[in-house]
Order: C-alpha cells, then structure tokens, then sequence
C-alpha cells in the first residue's frame, strides 16, 4: 500500500494475540506501575481491525464477536474509551489531523479479559489501518512510540514473532524464534480478570509474604538464558521446564475453576501449563502440531472451549484495502 495515489476508502490489519512463556514481575513502583521482565509470544489467534473512511468526522467503534473460541463481545466499551478509537485520536493527533473521521470495525477472536493482550492486539491494529487510511506516513519506530503511550503490550502487537520486554513491557528486544511452537489455549467460561485487580493480588500476597520473613521480590533486569535458547531451538521440552509467571499465583486465587483445569491439561498430555498474562486464559505447550491437536479435542470432549494456536506470528499487517 503507497503512500502516493488517492486515499484508500477502507484498510483492514490483523494483529496477534500474544501469551507471556515467562513474566517477572517487580515490586510495586512509586508511581503504580510495576518492572517487568516479560517473554512475549505473537499467536496465530488473531484480531482484524477494518477502518473505513467516514463522510462526516468522529470516530465510531463496532465489534463483531464470535471466532473459533466463540468469544462474546457484551461489555467492550464502544465509545471513545475502546483502545481502537484511542489509537485512532493518539493517530490523528500526532499527525495534526484535526476532525478525523473514521468507522472501525473490530473482528474478536481473542478472550476478552483473557490475559491475551486483545485490546492490545486491535490498538495496534487500529493505528497501523488508520496511518494507511489517512496516508499519515509514520515509520516503524513512531508507530511503536505512539503503541506504547497506549499500553504496554501495544508496541509487542506491531512488532509480533517473539521478543523480550523490558521496563513495563514496552522495551522490546527481538528474541530469535524460528520452529513454531505449538499450544492449546482454553478460554474461561466465566467472567475476565482484570490486570490491575491481579496486580493488586499479588501486591498483597507479597507484602504478607514479607510480613511473614519474606524477602521483597527482586527487580526483574533480564529474561532467563534457558528460556531464550529454547525458544530460539524451537525445543518445547525445554521451553515447558521454564515457562513461569509470577502473576499465576495471584490469578488462581481470584478464579480458583482454573486450577483442576490446569491439572487437567497436564494429564491429558501436556508438556506444561500456564495463565496466560494476568488469566483467566489458560496456555497448554503441546510437544508438536499432532499432539496439540489431539489435546484441543480432549480438552473440548470434556467441554472445556480448547483451540490450538502456534506461534510466533507476524505482528500487525495489512490484510485488505479498498478504494
Ligand atoms: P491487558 O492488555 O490489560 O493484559 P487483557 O488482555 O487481559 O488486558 P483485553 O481484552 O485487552 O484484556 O481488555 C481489557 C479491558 O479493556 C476490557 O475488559 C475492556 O473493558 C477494555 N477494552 C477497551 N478496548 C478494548 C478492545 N478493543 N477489546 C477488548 N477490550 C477492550
């Protein structure tokens, strides 16, 4: 898609969602925030963001749910509030665009919620059709700056494949994947779980750990080395004896369900399991494309909403345009 020619009438872009293999996270900062060292992972579980031009300015917002998952879309703000509209004001400021006006059309596939960065993946999806819709022209390194303003996992979305995050997430660094990796999600049946409340969990199951003789958690400075060289092999065997994340104690408490879902998955053959991001989504590492395949319908047969990803995916790309 040029930069020169007329305007496009609508851009369609897709964006991953994502799973942590591993999220060190540290303690509560004095401005709310907490470091974290995040290993991120692009699956082929995908969003599609359409932004079509609109006759008269503002920014609407529609969602249409559904997806392999089934995944109902009740509660997802459509005003000005939704990540896409905000990534499209963020847009059009940044380019002096005074009264854009822009329809955006969100296609759900990822768990609303679910620790999987969805909200993440359409924000970046959003800013990428609209820099096309409006022929705004912001290279690689403006887009992830505008990302991060609107999230930490924003900037992952853009980017995709697979990469270590550092700072509140935002810092990337490529972390070479090359082999897919093959996973089984589950997504919960109940409620989301919100990120700041499993913050906040954690926050408190550490300061009666300390209370109690604990030490305060470190600061998390670096991605573990065994992590990144099976990720860069492509060796889930090694990868399962690694993959951790610290806000999984927190996200159990709050939606306990998970925990003989956890186990379940296991038994039926997986080489590990864990909550993805701050859950409720559960992510299962199958030992190859086969085995993930006969898990996600073990895992179904016994009623849980199971699907088999893999990745790393590439992160936002245009998929469509009309003139
Ligand atoms: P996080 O990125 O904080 O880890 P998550 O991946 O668990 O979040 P999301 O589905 O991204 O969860 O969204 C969390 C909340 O953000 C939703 O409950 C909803 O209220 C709000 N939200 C705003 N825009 C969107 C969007 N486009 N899709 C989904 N949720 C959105």
């Amino acid at each position: 898609m040029s930069i020169s020619g007329p305007p496009p009438a609508s851009v369609t872009v897709s964006a991953p969602g994502k799973i942590n293999v591993s999220l060190q996270v540290g303690p509560l900062r004095p401005d709310g925030y907490h470091s974290v060292a995040s290993v991120y992972l692009a699956l082929s579980l995908r969003e599609d963001v359409t932004a079509a031009a609109a006759p008269q300015p503002g920014i609407t917002v529609s969602v249409t749910g559904g997806g392999p998952l089934q995944i109902p879309v009740a509660g997802i703000p459509l005003g000005p509030d939704n990540l896409v509209a905000r990534a499209a004001a963020a847009l059009a400021e940044h380019a002096g665009i005074p009264d854009p006006g822009v329809n955006l059309i969100i296609t759900k596939r990822v768990p609303v919620a679910g620790g999987m960065g969805g909200g993440s993946a359409d924000a970046a999806a959003a800013l990428l059709a609209c820099n096309l819709l409006w022929k705004t022209g912001l290279d690689a390194a403006e887009l992830s700056s505008l990302a991060a303003r609107l999230g930490a996992d924003v900037p992952f979305a853009l980017e995709g494949g697979a990469a270590v995050g550092l700072g509140v997430g935002d810092l990337l660094t490529e972390a070479p994947a090359q082999a897919p990796l093959h996973w089984v999600l589950v997504a919960s049946s109940g409620a989301g779980l919100s990120t700041p409340a499993v913050y906040g969990r954690l926050d408190a199951l550490r300061a009666e750990a300390e209370a109690a003789g604990a030490s305060p958690a470190p600061e998390p400075e670096a991605a573990d080395p065994r992590l990144l060289e099976a990720l860069r092999t492509g060796n889930a065997a090694a990868l399962a004896d690694v993959i951790s994340n610290d806000l999984q104690p927190a996200a159990l408490l709050l939606s306990p369900e998970l925990v003989p879902v956890l186990d379940r998955g296991r038994a039926l053959g997986a080489l590990a399991g864990i909550v993805s991001g701050s859950g409720p989504t559960l992510a299962f590492l199958a030992a190859d494309a086969v085995s993930a395949a006969r898990l996600e319908a073990a895992l179904r047969s016994e009623g849980h909403n199971a699907l088999a990803v893999h990745g790393p995916v590439a992160g936002a790309q245009p998929t469509a345009s009309k003139t």
